[in-house]
C-alpha cells in the first residue's frame, strides 16, 4: 500500500471500542460521554476481515488501542487471531495497564509482540487528578506483572503536561531501573487535548540531562513509528520522544487508524476517510472493500497542520474514539 505521496503504509492502529476505565481530562470528559452502543461497534470478525484484506496489500503491523481495550471482552483472542493472518509480523498494544495484572498470561499466550502502558505520573494523588480515578496501584501491578514476560518489549508512553508535581525524571526512572523505554508524547490539540500545553522535547530533554547527565542520540529502530530515542549511562532502557508539534513527521507517516465503528481513518488531524462498516454489512464482497481501503489510503493528506489555528478545529472525534 503506498499513497499517493509515496509513503509506504503498513501499520494499522486499531481502537477497539471507545469505553474506557479512566477519564483522563485531556481525553474524555467527566461524564456524559455518549458511549457507542455494541451493534454499532465492529465485530472481531469484522475486524478480522478487515486485517486480512489488509495483509494482502502489504499491511505488517497492527496495534490494539481504544478507549481501554483491555476492557473489551476476549480482547487477547482477536490478538491471537490477528496475529495469526499471513503477512502480520506485529500485534501490539496500548493501554492504561489497569487490568495488565489480570491479563498477561492470555496476551503472552496470543503472542503480543510489545505493550505500551500509559502513565504520566507515578504521584498517586496526581495520578488521580490526572485520571479521574485512583487506580495507581493497579497500574503499578499491571506493570510487575508484564515484567515477568521477558519476550514481550514494553514501553511506557507519557504525556507531560507542565503540571506542578508531574516529576519527568521520576517517570524516566523506569527505563533505568527495569528493562523499560520511557517516551514522551507530545500533547495534541485535539478534542480536551487543546485545553492543555504541551511541553517541547528541548525542555524535558534538559530537565533529564540536569538529573541523569548526558544522552546520546540513540540510532537503532525501536518499534513501528516516529519515536526517536536517546541513551543516558546506566539506564537499561531507552527514553524517547513523540513530537508530533515540535518535530513534524508526516512525511514519514507509515500509518492509517480503524476506529471501533469502521471509519478507516487516514490523518489524526482531518476527517478525511472512509466508513468500512455500511458497505461490509450491506454485502460487500472483498474485492470491493479492498477497492475501497485502497482508494482510502490514496487519499490520505500530505500531513497535519494543528499549528494554524484556522483549521484546528476540524477533526471532531476525540482520542479515545481515534486511539492515540
Ligand atoms: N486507553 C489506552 C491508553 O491510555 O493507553 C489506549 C488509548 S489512549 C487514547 C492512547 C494514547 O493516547 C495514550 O497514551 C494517551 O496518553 C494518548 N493521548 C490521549 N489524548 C492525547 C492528546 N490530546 N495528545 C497526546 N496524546 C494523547
Ligand atoms: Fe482512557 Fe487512554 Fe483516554 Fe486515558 S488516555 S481516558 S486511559 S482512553
Amino acid at each position: 500500500m503506498i499513497d499517493s505521496y509515496g509513503r509506504v503504509i503498513d501499520y494499522l492502529r486499531i481502537s477497539v471500542i471507545d469505553r474506557c476505565n479512566l477519564r483522563c481530562v485531556y481525553c474524555m470528559p467527566e461524564e456524559g460521554l455518549e458511549m457507542t452502543s455494541h451493534e454499532e461497534v465492529l465485530t472481531y470478525g469484522e475486524i478480522v476481515r478487515i486485517c486480512k484484506i489488509m495483509a494482502g496489500t502489504g499491511l505488517k503491523k497492527i496495534k490494539l488501542t481504544g478507549g481501554e481495550p483491555l476492557v473489551r471482552k476476549d480482547l487477547p483472542k482477536l490478538a491471537g487471531r490477528l496475529k495469526a493472518i499471513p503477512g502480520i509480523e506485529k500485534v501490539t498494544l496500548t493501554t492504561n495497564g489497569i487490568l495488565l495484572g489480570q491479563l498477561m498470561e492470555e496476551l503472552h499466550d496470543a503472542g503480543i509482540d510489545s505493550i505500551n502502558i500509559s502513565l504520566d505520573t507515578l504521584d498517586r494523588e496526581l495520578y488521580a487528578k490526572i485520571t479521574r480515578r485512583d487506580q495507581l496501584d493497579a497500574v503499578q501491578k499491571g506493570i510487575e506483572t508484564a515484567l515477568k514476560y521477558p519476550d514481550i518489549s514494553l514501553k511506557i508512553n507519557c504525556v507531560p503536561m507542565g503540571l506542578p508535581g508531574q516529576d519527568l525524571s521520576e517517570i524516566a526512572s523506569l527505563a533505568k531501573d527495569h528493562r523499560i523505554h520511557v517516551r514522551f508524547i507530545e500533547m495534541m490539540p485535539i478534542g480536551y487535548g487543546k485545553n492543555y500545553r504541551f511541553v517541547g522535547e528541548d525542555e524535558i530533554l534538559g530537565q533529564l540531562e540536569a538529573e541523569f547527565g548526558r544522552s546520546e542520540i540513540y540510532q537503532g529502530k525501536l518499534g513501528n513509528g516516529p519515536c526517536h530515542y536517546y541513551s543516558f549511562e546506566g539506564f537499561q532502557g531507552k527514553i524517547g520522544f513523540i513530537s508530533a508539534i515540535s518535530h513534524k513527521f508526516c512525511s514519514e507517516c507509515n500509518r492509517v487508524r480503524l476506529t471501533s465503528q469502521g471509519f478507516l481513518k487516514t490523518c489524526l488531524q482531518y476527517n478525511t476517510g472512509n466508513d468500512l462498516k455500511l458497505p461490509m454489512r450491506t454485502g460487500a464482497s472483498d474485492e470491493e472493500l479492498k477497492k475501497l481501503i485502497t482508494r482510502t489510503i490514496n487519499e490520505k493528506p500530505v500531513g497535519h497542520r494543528f499549528l494554524e489555528d484556522e483549521i484546528r478545529n476540524e477533526n471532531n472525534l476525540n482520542m479515545s474514539q481515534i486511539g492515540g
